[in-house]
C-alpha cells in the first residue's frame, strides 16, 4: 500500500483480534464510507454480543494467568518499545487508513502516527523507571505502597482522533500490567485494529488485548460486564454521563475526556497577528473536531473590529480539500451525519441572529461534491447564553464575542457547563498569568494553542472530564494502591 494510493478497498472481510484469535465479527455490518468522496471501501462486520463477552472472559483470564502483571517493568517496558517501533514502520499504511476513515489530512494523519509510537515510547520509559514507595513506619514493621493492576480495562474512543486516543489508553493500561478491550468508534475500526495489531505482533501475551468494534449496544455490553475492572472514556459528556451510572452500582473506577467549548481570550495588547493565526487554527485545524478547539472567541472591545479582519483574513486562507492532497490544510468533516449536526447548529445561530461573517455553507466546485466538506465559518453577534455558544460543535464554527475587562472575559470564560482548555494572548504576561489561574480549564496556553505533551496531565474541569490522562501519574490511573505491612521487622 503506497500513501499515493486515492482510495482504499477494504472488502468485507477484515479480522478482529478478539480473545486469542483473529475472527470475523458476527454483529452487525458497518459500512465503511470514505467522507472524501462518499464511496464504499468496506463493509466491516462488528462484534458481536456473545463475542464481547467471550473476548472479556478471555482478557480476564489473560490478566489472571498469562503473568504479564508480574513481568519485571522493563520486560513489560520491552514489549511497548517495540510496538512503538511497529507503529513507525507501519506509518504508511496507518496514516492512509484514518484518513480514508475520517477525512483528516494525509500530513496530519502521518504526524499522528509519530504521536501515538511516541506515547508508546513514553509510557515505556515510565513503566521501567516509576519507583514504589515505603511509607514511614510508625512501629515495628515495614510498610510499601505497591501499584498494582484493575485487571480488565474497556477504553472506549471516539473518531475523531482513534490512534492517538487509543494509544493514550492502551499503552499505560497494558504498562501497568492490565489486560484491554477496546471499543473504537464505528466510524474509525479499522485503523485501530492495525494499531492494536503492532502490540500484538511486538510480543504481547494473546489474550491480553481485544479490539470490540460496534455502536452503542457493544459498548453497553462491554462497561456492563462483571469482569470489566476500569472504564477509560474519550468521547462526548452524554456518553460519559450514562457509562458513569451504568458503572456506578459495581464501583467501577473511570477516566472521563470529554467534550469542550473552549474559550480563546485575545487582549488589547496581544501581538495580534500571531494571536489570529492562532486563534484560526485553533478552531479550524482538524475541521474543529477536536476536544480542544478554540471555539468561543472573546476579543478586548478596544481592538474588536481590527482583530476580526485579521481572523476572517486567516480563515479565507484555509484551503479546504481532499485529505490526500499535499496543499489541503483540511479535508472533509469526518462523516456527513457530522457536516448535518454542524448545519443545524448554523441554521439555529442564523435564527438567533447571529451575522456569518465568513463560511457557513459547503464549498462549491466538483471536487467537493461528493464529500462531507463544509467551509471554516465565523459567526458574530450572537448572546453568549446562546446555544451555539453553549453547546460543542464539534466542527469548523468559530464564536465570536467582544469584552470590556479581565474580570468580564473570566465570567465569560467560565460560562458553561464545560472546563477542558483556554488560549490567552497578552505581552502581559503578569495579567495573562491571573487569567490562567482564574479560567476553571484543565490546559490553559498563553500565546500559543494546542500545544501537548506526552509528559504533561491533561483532562477536564467541570463536564469536561474526571481523572487525568498522561505525565508519569497517568500510568498510575490504571492501578490501584496496596499498603503491604511486613510485621516484626526493625525498620
Ligand atoms: P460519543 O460519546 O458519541 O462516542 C464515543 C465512544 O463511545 C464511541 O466509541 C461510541 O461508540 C461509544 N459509545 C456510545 N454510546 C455508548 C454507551 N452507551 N456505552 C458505551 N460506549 C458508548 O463521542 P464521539 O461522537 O465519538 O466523539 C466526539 C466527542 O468526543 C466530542 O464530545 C469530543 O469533545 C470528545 N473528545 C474528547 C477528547 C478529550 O480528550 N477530552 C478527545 C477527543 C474527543
Amino acid at each position: 500500500m503506497t500513501a499515493d494510493m486515492t482510495s482504499l478497498q477494504l472488502g468485507d472481510d477484515l479480522k478482529l483480534p478478539l480473545g486469542k484469535d483473529w475472527t470475523t465479527g458476527e454483529g452487525a455490518v458497518f459500512p465503511l464510507r470514505n467522507p472524501a468522496n462518499g464511496t464504499l471501501f468496506g463493509n466491516l462486520k462488528t462484534a458481536s454480543l456473545p463475542q464481547v463477552d467471550q473476548a472479556i472472559t478471555v482478557a480476564a483470564e489473560a490478566a489472571r494467568l498469562s503473568g504479564w502483571a508480574r513481568r519485571a517493568p522493563h520486560e513489560r517496558a520491552t514489549c511497548l518499545y517495540k510496538a512503538a517501533d511497529l507503529i513507525r514502520a507501519r506509518t504508511e499504511k496507518l496514516a492512509l487508513l484514518q484518513t480514508t476513515e475520517n477525512g483528516k489530512t494525509l500530513a496530519e494523519s502521518t504526524g499522528q502516527v509519530a504521536s501515538a509510537a511516541g506515547i508508546v515510547r513514553y509510557f515505556a520509559a515510565v513503566c521501567e523507571t516509576l519507583t514504589e514507595e515505603i511509607a514511614p513506619a510508625r512501629g515495628n514493621y515495614l510498610s510499601a505502597t505497591l501499584h498494582e493492576p484493575f485487571g480488565v480495562v474497556a477504553a472506549i474512543t471516539p473518531w475523531n482522533s482513534p490512534l492517538t486516543m487509543a494509544a493514550q489508553k492502551i499503552a499505560p493500561a497494558i504498562a501497568a500490567g492490565n489486560a484491554v478491550v477496546l471499543k473504537p468508534s464505528e466510524l474509525t475500526s479499522v485503523v485501530s485494529i492495525e494499531l492494536c495489531r503492532c502490540f500484538m505482533d511486538a510480543g504481547l501475551p494473546p489474550g491480553l488485548l481485544s479490539v470490540l468494534p460496534g455502536g452503542a449496544d457493544v459498548g453497553n455490553a462491554i462497561i456492563k460486564h462483571a469482569d470489566i475492572g476500569m472504564i477509560s472514556f474519550t468521547g462526548g459528556t452524554e456518553t460519559a454521563r450514562r457509562i458513569a451510572e451504568a458503572g456506578a452500582g459495581r464501583f467501577v473506577p473511570c477516566i472521563f475526556e470529554l467534550g469542550g467549548k473552549s474559550p480563546n481570550i485575545v487582549f488589547a495588547d496581544a501581538d495580534l497577528e500571531a494571536a489570529a493565526k492562532g486563534v484560526s487554527s485553533a478552531i479550524f485545524g482538524s475541521g474543529g473536531q477536536s476536544c480542544v478547539a478554540g471555539s468561543r472567541l472573546f476579543v478586548e472591545a478596544s481592538i474588536y473590529n481590527a482583530f476580526m479582519k485579521l481572523v476572517i483574513g486567516e480563515a479565507r486562507k484555509i484551503k479546504v480539500g481532499d485529505p490526500m492532497a499535499k496543499d489541503s490544510h483540511i479535508g472533509p468533516m469526518a462523516s456527513f451525519s457530522q457536516r448535518e449536526r454542524i448545519e443545524k447548529y448554523v441554521a439555529i445561530a442564523r435564527e438567533d441572529g447571529g451575522r456569518i461573517s465568513i463560511g457557513g455553507l459547503r464549498p462549491e466546485g466538483a471536487e467537493y461534491e461528493k464529500g462531507a466538506y463544509y467551509l471554516p465559518t465565523i459567526i458574530e453577534g450572537l448572546a453568549h447564553n446562546s446555544r451555539v455558544c453553549q453547546e460543542e460543535i464539534f466542527g469548523s464554527v468559530l464564536c465570536a464575542l467582544p469584552f470590556t475587562n479581565t474580570d468580564d472575559v473570566i465570567n465569560l470564560a467560565n460560562g458553561t457547563v464545560f472546563g477542558l482548555a483556554c488560549g490567552i494572548w497578552s505581552k502581559d504576561v503578569t495579567k495573562a498569568w491571573q487569567v490562567g489561574r482564574a479560567v476553571q480549564a484543565g490546559t490553559v496556553w498563553i500565546n500559543t494553542y494546542k500545544q501537548l505533551s506526552i509528559a504533561a496531565p491533561f483532562g477536564g474541569y467541570k463536564e469536561s472530564g474526571l481523572g487525568r490522562e498522561k505525565g508519569l501519574q497517568g500510568l498510575r490511573a490504571y492501578q490501584q494502591a496496596k499498603s503491604l505491612y511486613l510485621g516484626g521487622f526493625q525498620a
